[in-house]
């Protein structure tokens, strides 16, 4: 039996009839950027998410970029970020001028550890930007007050979240905003690339919209030195077409993670403890094992999909080390980054799969 770690085309096969009938929309419509599409996905997905304003950009890297940027984060900034997370997080900080300070994680959730956002704000501290990793919320009322203690701006990552809440709020409650990918392999998925930021704060997503298309209020008259950031018509038209189901396959991804919790509990790899608080949606489902990397290659003999996110933390990467990053400051990110392993979550798994990686798994670590 083969278990891929994603399979598109299943998910494919579920809604190409909608996904091509939103395409010849946009053919039919010869409005190619933003426009009636992109503002339809806005005001959908920001309902589903609970906020009230979505800004449909070029992708998720994007929506990090177009929210320093419309915050006014910029040279002699520092922003804190987790060090494990995608790249993108802090890339976007370095592309906003700003210097990105890395914090570690917590053990249990693999998200930012407040008590280390609060070690690390300086009087050059204008934002913070928590993940909510793997799908599940990073611990936003705690930040959220050490935030307006300080003065900063707080990005909520979502890209690996869409459709998480915690304490029963939505993306973009605690946070002054909230950023989206619909990158292919995301809980949402574009036939290309796609994000968007979310807000409950009008004037801000006023900004935003302006920031994502240069700066532009009347045609050719430039408020504000923005950038090229707008979301494709026919990306917005294909997301709109697979939103009806965002809900279903969120839940079916919960599902596969309880199956795999029941039976890998109690054996010597450790199932990836959930927050209480946070309604996950398990973009990932990701185990620590102490022999990871045998254990992966055990499973791809097996025909198993597997995934390492992420092997290098952000403060080790080579792009970074004029910023004076050492191995041992952030210990939990770094034993994390040797001990990960995600395994296959897709809503279109079987039982029978997730039984065959239960067993390829209990069979490699003895239970
Ligand atoms: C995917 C992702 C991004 C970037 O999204 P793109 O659409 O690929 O630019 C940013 N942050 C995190 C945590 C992600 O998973």
């Amino acid at each position: 039996m083969n278990v891929p770690l994603l399979d598109l085309a299943a998910q494919f096969h579920s809604v190409e009839s909608e996904v091509r009938a939103a395409i010849e929309r946009v053919l039919q419509s010869r409005i190619y950027i933003l426009g009636p599409e992109a503002e339809a996905l806005e005001r959908e997905l920001a309902a589903i998410c609970g906020a009230r304003f979505g800004v449909g950009v070029s992708n998720g890297s994007d929506a990090i970029l177009t929210s320093l940027m419309a915050l006014g984060v910029g040279p002699g900034d520092e922003v804190i970020v987790p060090t494990f997370t995608f790249f993108a997080t802090a890339g976007c900080v370095a592309r906003a001028g700003a210097r990105p300070v890395f914090v570690d994680i917590l053990p249990e959730t693999f998200n930012i550890d407040p008590d280390a956002v609060a070690a690390a704000v300086t009087p050059r501290t204008r934002a913070v930007i928590p993940v909510h990793l793997y799908g599940q919320c990073a611990d936003m009322p705690r930040i959220r007050a050490i935030a307006d203690r300080h003065h900063l701006a707080v990005v909520e990552d979502a890209c690996q979240a869409v459709g998480a809440t915690f304490d029963g709020r939505g993306l973009a409650h605690w946070g002054h905003c909230a950023t989206l990918s619909f990158y292919p392999t995301k809980n949402l998925s574009a036939i290309g690339e796609a994000g968007m930021v979310l807000t409950n704060d009008e004037q801000l997503a006023e900004k935003l919209r302006c920031i994502r298309n240069h700066g532009q209020g009347r045609q050719y008259e430039h408020h504000l030195i923005g950038g090229n950031f707008r979301i494709a018509a026919i990306q917005a038209a294909a997301l709109r077409a697979k939103l009806p189901k965002l809900e279903e396959w969120n839940a079916a991804r919960r599902r596969r993670a309880a199956r795999y919790d029941r039976v890998l509990a109690g054996s010597a790899v450790t199932p990836p403890p959930a927050d209480p608080r946070c309604v996950h949606v398990y973009h990932q489902y990701t185990i620590r094992c102490d022999r990871r990397d045998a254990l992966r290659a055990r499973l791809t003999e097996a025909g198993i999909g597997s995934g390492i996110y992420y092997p290098l933390p952000l403060h080790l990467q080579p792009c970074f080390a004029h910023l004076g990053g050492r191995a041992g400051m952030c210990p939990v990110a770094e034993r994390a980054c040797a001990e990960v392993l995600s395994l296959p979550v897709f809503p279109e798994l079987s039982e029978f799969q997730i039984d065959h990686v239960c067993e390829t798994i209990l069979d490699f670590v003895g239970s």
